[in-house]
């Protein structure tokens, strides 16, 4: 029996849900539909210094009016840290990570060092033992990846993308406060939730190179990865508020359609023959990823149907 299909929608709150994050969330809500699978929504709120709980509350309108509910209750990713820890544990154990005592001057010339061999940032300490004396020391604790191997992502939208670990930095796992960084909170998340499916911008390509060699690592299942070209203004310039887009939870008071809107964005880089118009039915049956194009979408206000027009 094949594994059933598990999408899910990991926003960070650092402001509102705009466009292009409805966008990603209506393709893994529409897959998960296509497939009779499972839509989860799990907030990214790490980064406590720019998380805010008015941010959280504008996503949830947004999802809210667009319906794009979830089948699970909400993960706060905050609220999962001793398990990240937990994690990294594991990989030091099993020497897929290592502590590193570099000072910012050290890591600093290391990096210089890597720049003139032409090869990414590793640390002295990346084959060192440190004794418990060291380690109550202050230190961040790094993934240990090989050191030059080619690494390739089969992309169900990007196609065949070609990686090699040398231009990869041994990344910090933990920070010297003890917290867990964002590549590894994802893995560890997305593997707990059972997501098969990650779906979503293709500002984070670079970023799933890293976190396949973290699940490798944890001897887990890779999930399959589709990652969306991000959608450009009708000028041909990436999407930024001077283009008229607003939060998503917003749109109601202007008078749109939460079915025009979900319509709207299914047709922001995906599409079904020359049609136009879709009812959810139609969608849900017709999505695929392999239909989002690999071109960025441009974003047209016009075809966005408006009921007080
Ligand atoms: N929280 C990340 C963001 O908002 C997305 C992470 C992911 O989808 O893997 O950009």
């Amino acid at each position: 029996m094949t594994q059933p299909v598990v999408t899910r929608f990991a926003p960070s709150p650092t402001g509102y849900l705009h466009i292009g994050g409805a966008r990603t969330a209506l393709f893994n809500w529409l897959y998960a539909k296509h497939t009779g699978g499972r839509f989860l929504i799990r907030i990214e709120d790490t980064d406590r210094e720019r998380s805010t709980q008015a941010a959280v509350d504008a996503i949830f309108k947004g999802l809210d009016w667009l319906g794009l509910n979830t089948d699970e209750p909400i993960v706060f990713q905050s609220t999962r840290e001793a398990r990240h820890k937990e994690v990294v544990q594991q990989l030091y154990a099993s020497g897929h990570a290592y502590a590193c005592f570099m000072t910012p001057e050290e890591t600093e010339a290391a990096r210089e060092l890597a720049k003139a061999e032409g090869r990414a940032l590793r640390s002295t300490w990346r084959d060192r033992t440190p004794d418990a004396a060291q380690l109550a020391q202050p230190h961040v604790i790094r993934f240990k990846g090989p050191l030059d191997a080619p690494l390739i992502i089969e992309d169900a939208v990007q196609g065949t993308v070609r990686f090699n670990t040398k231009d990869m930095d041994d990344l910090i796992l933990l920070r010297t406060d003890g917290t867990p960084t964002y590549n590894l909170a994802v893995v560890v998340d997305d593997h707990d939730m059972g997501v098969t499916h990650i779906i979503r911008g293709d500002d984070h390509l670079n970023n799933a190179a890293r976190q396949s060699l973290i699940y490798q690592a944890a001897g887990w299942d890779v999930p399959t990865f589709a990652h969306i070209p991000l959608i450009h203004g009708p000028d041909g310039a990436k999407l930024s508020k001077r283009h008229g887009a607003q939060a998503v939870g917003d749109y109601e008071d202007l008078g749109y359609l939460p079915e025009a809107m979900r319509n709207y964005l299914a047709r922001l880089g995906w599409s079904h023959g020359d049609d136009e118009i879709f009812t959810d039915a139609q969608m849900i049956e017709w999505f695929d990823v392999t239909g989002i194009n690999k071109a960025p979408a441009r974003l047209d206000f016009a075809k966005l149907g408006h009921v007080n027009a």
